[in-house]
């Protein structure tokens, strides 16, 4: 087993793990409502996909039940 000859030093060490970060995850604008989303993910906010509805929220279900009845 290949062995290291000499101590990493803390500055070795540190500089090696500065690159040891979480990469920001890239947001855009909703189209519909302006929120901030995923792309190439439906909105959270308004359910929004392509410029179209893909997800109807309860709150939504529930408002078309009561202008049925
Ligand atoms: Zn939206």
């Amino acid at each position: 087993m290949a062995v290291p000859k000499k101590k990493t030093s803390k500055s070795r060490r540190n500089m090696r793990r500065s690159h040891h970060h979480l990469a920001t995850p890239g947001y855009i604008e909703c189209s519909n409502c302006g929120a901030l989303a995923r792309p190439h993910h439906v909105c959270t906010a308004c359910g929004y996909y392509n410029k179209r509805q893909v997800i109807a929220f309860k709150e939504v279900v529930e408002e078309d039940l009561d202008q049925a009845v």
